[in-house]
This record gives C-alpha cells, structure tokens and sequence, in this order.
C-alpha cells in the first residue's frame, strides 16, 4: 500500500567532525521517501525552486518514488545550514533560508487522495491539516512537528493531533508539548490530545514507543562510526511506516517490528553525510542488518 508525505526537500550544507558537505539533497520529505521506498511506493508533496540542481534531484528518482506533487517554483529551494558538535546529539543551526518554502500551500495531485498511509512531515500544523482535508479515507496517518510550532502555534497542532493516530518527535520536543520535565508524564498528556501512539527519538539513546497500555524502548543500532546524523529521525519514520505500510499489520506486535525496521534504515544513512549512504543500501542489507537487531536485543 502506498504512503504520502509532506515536507521540505532542501539543500543541506552539513559540517560534522568527520567532513562538510555543501548544497546536498535534503529535507525531512526527501529523507522519508527515500528510506520508506525499500518498502512502499510513496507518493511525495513538497515544493523545490527552480535552481535545484538536477543531479540532486535524480538521487530522489526511483521506481517507489512519485514526484507528480515536487512542486517546481520560480525562485530559490529551501536552504539549511547545520553543524554538529563532537558529541553529535547536539547541533546548531547556522543559517535557514526558507525561500519558496516561505509560501508552500500543498496541492494534492488528484491520484494521490486516496493514499491510505500519510506521514505530515515538519511543516505549519495548519497546512498539514489542509493536507489531511485533501485525503479521501486515510487509514494511518503520523505527523511529526518541532519546537518552533509548539511554541508559536499550539492551538492549530492540537487541533491536528485530534487527527492523527502517532505522533513521532524527539525527546525535547516531548517535553515541550508535554509540559512535563519527565518523559513518561509528558506522553501520557500527549495521548490525552488525542493520538494513540506517541514514538520519541532520542537520537544515539534509541526510540521509545508510548500507547495507553504499552511501553516500548529499543536502542540504536551501535555503530563504531557516525559520519553525519542528519535526517535520521525522518529516515527511522520512513523505515517505520514503509514496514507498516508493507505489511497491513497494525498490531502492537507490527508496530514493534515497524521500530526496529525504522531503527535499521535510520542506522545506516547517518553511515555517510546527506542521503549518499542510499545509493549503495540494498533491501537485502536492511534484512541482514534487522536480524542482526533481533539478536542484540534478545535475553
Ligand atoms: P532531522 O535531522 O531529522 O532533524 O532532519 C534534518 C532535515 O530537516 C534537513 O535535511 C533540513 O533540510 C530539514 N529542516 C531543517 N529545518 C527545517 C525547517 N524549519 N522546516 C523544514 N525542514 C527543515
């Protein structure tokens, strides 16, 4: 079954201790897709200017990726610049040129309305709700938000997260949205708003899964080397709801293996800077990789 996101598609300039990269293919849309792609057709919605680099854009093309909703508008793409510390939990953000993004209103191509699984990447909780309205009968739909709108527009994202079943963000933004200093009060008053499922990213530490009746909690793959850990979190969404997506299986126990896929696929791109880590994975490496996820957490 095939699954729609929204989000930015980028050009990341990228400085961590291993290297720097300038102008890649980013955005939380380009790394979902890609990642979700191993599993699922996915149907992106997003807008680049008319300056983004070809050789860029092809490292989105492939069979499972529609880019019938890439807006293409004159002007210039979204620009992110981020620099990692030597503990790479933490960042700063240099410079963030919104540019076409500024006025991204998401227009759903008419085949993509009847998309059953949709993940609302980081973008204003209004158009993500302008993008649920254009959706015929979803049958799962996670959204993921930052500081910046918890902040700023709370009553919009609590009006949106009445729509939604999961909830993926960070630690942080937990807290935030939370109101709460410990991490298992804030979910529970993040249920309370509405969805069933909230998933926190907390980077090398793992994901920890929160729903009424359950608690799951599953490390990081542990990696001698981490060369760029940008758009991990969105690659584990795509990872987890591309597994979900594939298998039809909405049960605690298919949630539990959506973590661990979403684990794996998130283990391997931050192996390199950008999405380049993509071009060599196969889906054979992410099977080989899960086994080997199965055996590190079994007693
Ligand atoms: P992550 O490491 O999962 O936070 O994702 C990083 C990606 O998010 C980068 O590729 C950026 O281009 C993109 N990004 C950073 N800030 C924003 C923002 N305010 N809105 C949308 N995308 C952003």
């Amino acid at each position: 079954m095939s699954i729609l996101v929204v989000g930015s598609v980028a050009l990341d300039t990228i400085e961590t201790p291993s290297g720097r990269v300038e102008e890649v293919l980013g955005g939380s849309a380009a790394y979902f897709a890609v990642a979700a792609s191993y599993f699922a057709p996915v149907r992106v919605v997003a807008v680049i200017g008319d300056d983004f680099p070809a050789h860029e854009r092809a490292m989105l093309s492939s069979p499972n990726i529609d880019l019938a909703g890439l807006e293409v508008r004159k002007g210039r793409t979204f620009r992110w610049t981020g620099r990692y510390h030597e503990d790479m939990n933490i960042r700063d953000t240099l410079d963030l040129q919104l540019n076409v993004f500024a006025d991204f209103a998401p227009v759903l191509p008419a085949r993509y309305r009847d998309t059953p699984f949709v993940f609302l990447g980081n973008i204003n909780p209004g158009l993500q709700g302008g993008v649920l309205d254009q959706l015929t009968q979803p049958r799962l739909v996670a959204c993921d938000t930052i500081s910046h709108w918890i902040e700023w527009a709370r009553p919009e994202l609590e009006t949106l997260l009445r729509r939604v079943e999961i909830v993926v963000i960070n630690d942080e933004e937990t807290r935030m949205l939370g109101r709460e200093r410990n991490i298992v009060r804030a979910a529970r008053n993040i249920l309370a708003l509405g969805p069933r499922t909230l998933l926190v990213k907390r980077g090398e530490y793992g994901v920890l899964l929160f729903s009424p009746n359950s608690v799951f909690a599953v490390p990081a793959y542990p990696l001698e080397e981490v060369f760029d850990p940008t758009g991990a979190g969105d690659s584990f969404a795509g990872g987890f709801l591309g597994y979900l997506a594939q298998s039809g299986d909405l049960s605690e126990a298919g949630f539990r293996k959506a973590i661990v896929y979403g684990s794996v696929v998130a283990s391997f791109v931050v192996e390199d800077f950008g999405l380049r880590r993509f071009r060599s994975l196969s889906r054979e490496e992410i099977d080989r990789r899960y086994r080997q996820f199965v055996a590190l957490t079994e007693f």
